[in-house]
């Protein structure tokens, strides 16, 4: 984040746990409730300009646990409760599947930053996760941690950059994104 990183022009998010409370495996829209701050947090980064994504691994999809058709009711359950965002990702696989969306791996990011018409550097990640903020390091872009009381305490000290909340998070980024907060 110093002088000759390139300017930010979009923030994807992590969702579960980061953007909506976690329901493991949740395939109802109706269980779908915002985390604090994040309307907050994302009416902050969308008026400063920023483009807006969800990149979420939903491996309940491999497991057979749940179909696709109920990831993307309770990710459309998102939209209406958060607004619109930019991109949206989801990785179907599971961990031992080896594909490359599947974060920490770097697909996402990648490709939802190559959607938005822009280089990963130019984007930000945050999650509440080790492999979120590893996601974004692996991608070249930003990344930020929100830690929850569900974060295990090793990621949180691993992680470069941690904040207490959402809003926080933004703000952050914003700052270094030249004062646009
Ligand atoms: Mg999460
Ligand atoms: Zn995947």
């Amino acid at each position: 984040m110093d002088d000759s990183s390139p300017r930010l022009r979009a923030i994807l998010f992590d969702r579960d746990d980061t953007l909506i409370e976690d329901v493991p495996y949740n395939g109802d829209p109706d269980r779908v409730r915002p985390m604090p701050h994040a309307r907050e947090a994302l009416q902050r980064a969308r008026r400063a300009g920023l483009r807006t994504g969800v990149l979420s691994n939903q491996s309940g999809i491999a497991r057979g646990i749940l179909t696709v058709v109920q990831v993307e009711a309770v990710n459309a359950q998102v939209e209406r409760m958060l607004g619109p965002f930019d991109v949206w990702r989801y990785c179907p696989h599971g961990p031992d599947d080896g594909c490359r969306c599947r974060k920490p791996q770097p697909g996402m990011i990648r490709s939802a930053a190559g959607e938005l018409g822009l280089c990963p550097a130019e984007v930000a990640m945050i999650g509440d996760i080790g492999a979120d903020v590893e996601a974004a390091a692996a991608a070249g872009a930003r990344g930020v941690l929100v830690p929850t009381s569900r974060t295990r305490p090793d990621e949180v000290q691993a992680a470069a950059v941690v904040v207490p909340d959402l809003v926080a998070a933004v703000a952050l980024l914003l700052e270094d994104a030249g004062g646009l907060s």
